[in-house]
């Protein structure tokens, strides 16, 4: 589909149908030069210019995942059975097969990650991949190379912490659970730190697709030491932030003891709820907290489907989104969400309020794709989600053989609830076509699958060991569940509690 002049440095896509949900449905060119879109008009005449036919398609802004853990890309479907905090402690990256990755087992993770994002549409990604603490630099610096080899546009915060799991979880509420569980800390500050520096000053402004952020794993599970520490370093450096907030309601108890109440007021007393951070599930906030979040220039991420997998709860997006906050739309790993799907979620985000909140309230079809555009580049701090000169030019081509191109109103509606990535043709990224007619540009697909399997088979073999471990744990856990239910907190309506 594609003719290419050997001396063109610009790309045009041809002729398409043009979809965002910030103009009118037209048919159009889009010329790219350097990475960026500097021309849309009904026809562009660029005779050197690689071109890309677009016609009978629907070229739209590739799709944004705003929150990924790739370290658990091959972990889909072995999560079934676990509530989120036992999750945490045996299937996550903490306890998960991935705990000990080597940099091959983490290069494969992340393609396979990057690999469904492209084919199913996305384009630009944050990843929050966790790596054991002994190959942190061996580790990022695979995670990295995966994605530039298959050039796909992602910031990458890998996490940290300097308290095992438990160490966040108020285990004071069940008896014994201290003893069995082992609290501690496990890192100290002055150690984590000049790793992550490390990381950041190898990666940045190496790679025009890659970004290094600062990733510290959640207020919880980071001594007020570290997470303070963190936030300096992103706004003594210019740098971007992403974490988890409240994702579960256990947190409540310890924000409330180590933070002297509000986890969301700590952030904002630290200088933390800042344009340059984003914050994954916002699931436990009180109506003063949904309020203060609102206020600040900071990203929520909703995770509609792994909120729902783990039964972490509702996250109170209609109030954050009625009282002015910024969201983005994430898949979460693949360990609780099995998927890195973003047609998924889109469609998720769009349907899952509808029974809770009035009708007024409910989030549209082109309400949640501009959650996904654009409060996803707000996210990763980037020009990404629109049809428009000086947009980066990340663009997904869509296949009509399933899809009616007209109405507008009638393709909004099937990209959100009737499209999960099937029709996704041709990708670019960057101006650069990363796939094309359904085939990847840039990378041995098969190749890469076929070690994804090997290295699943050894993995399988872990699982016996983890279901005993769960069953062994979880009359404890469930315990811990019970008494955080039974607790009196000021939870906002809107949670679902
Ligand atoms: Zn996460």
């Amino acid at each position: 589909m594609m003719s290419r002049d050997p001396a063109g440095t610009e790309t045009l896509v041809r002729g398409g149908t043009l979809f965002d949900v910030r103009r009118p449905l037209t048919s159009g060119d889009i010329l790219i030069r350097d990475g960026f879109i500097v021309d849309v008009a009904p026809t562009i005449a660029a005779p050197r210019a690689i071109v890309v036919d677009a016609r009978g398609k629907i070229v739209m802004p590739g799709l944004v995942n705003a929150h990924i853990h790739s370290s658990q890309a091959l972990e889909k479907g072995l999560s079934d059975r676990y509530p989120l905090d036992t999750w945490m402690l045996l299937a996550s990256s903490y306890g998960g097969v991935s705990a000990d990755f080597g940099p091959r087992e983490l290069y494969v993770s992340a393609m396979v990650a990057a690999i469904e994002m492209i084919r199913s549409g996305t384009t630009a990604a944050i990843d929050m991949p966790r790596i054991d603490p002994r190959r942190f630099q061996d580790g990022t610096d695979a995670i990295m190379q995966a994605y530039a080899d298959i050039g796909m546009r992602v910031m990458v915060a890998v996490i940290y912490s300097d308290q095992n799991f438990p160490g966040s979880l108020p285990l004071e509420l069940i008896p014994g659970a201290i003893e069995a569980l082992k609290p501690a800390r496990i890192a100290k500050v002055d150690e984590i730190l000049p790793a992550v520096n490390d990381f950041i000053r190898r990666w940045r402004g190496r790679n025009p697709l890659l970004t290094p952020a600062v990733g510290p794993s959640s207020p919880p599970r980071c001594s007020n030491e570290l997470f303070e520490a963190s936030v300096d370093l992103a706004q003594g450096h210019g740098l971007r932030l992403q974490t988890h907030l409240l994702a579960a309601k256990s947190e409540v108890f310890v924000g409330h003891q180590r933070h002297g109440g509000s986890t969301v007021a700590f952030l904002d007393r630290i200088g933390c709820l800042k344009e340059w951070a984003s914050f994954a599930h916002a699931i436990w906030l009180d109506d003063d907290e949904v309020r203060l979040f609102a206020q600040s220039p900071a990203t929520a991420v909703h995770n509609p489907i792994s909120n729902f997998k783990l039964g972490g709860g509702l996250a109170p997006i209609v109030a954050l989104r009625k009282a002015g906050a910024r969201i983005a739309i994430g898949s979460d790993g693949s360990s609780s969400a099995d998927g890195q799907n973003m047609f998924e979620n889109v469609k998720a985000t769009a349907n899952l309020h509808r029974n809770s909140h009035e009708y007024e309230d409910w989030i549209l079809a082109e309400d949640a794709l501009d959650m996904c555009w654009d409060g996803g580049a707000g996210a990763i701090g980037q020009k990404v989600g629109r049809l428009e000169s000086g947009y980066r030019a990340d663009l997904t081509l869509l296949h009509t053989r399933n899809l009616f191109i007209t109405p507008k109103e009638q393709l909004t509606g099937q990209i959100v609830h009737s499209e999960f990535g099937g029709s996704v043709d041709t990708v670019l990224i960057n101006g650069d076509v990363v796939m094309a007619d359904g085939r990847l540009t840039r990378i041995d697909e098969a190749a890469i699958h076929a070690e994804a399997q090997e290295i699943l088979t050894r993995i399988y073999r872990g699982m016996p060991e983890r279901e005993r471990r769960f069953f062994e744990l979880y009359p404890m856990f469930r315990d811990l569940e019970r008494a955080v239910f039974r607790a009196k907190l000021p939870f906002s309506r809107y949670c679902g509690a």
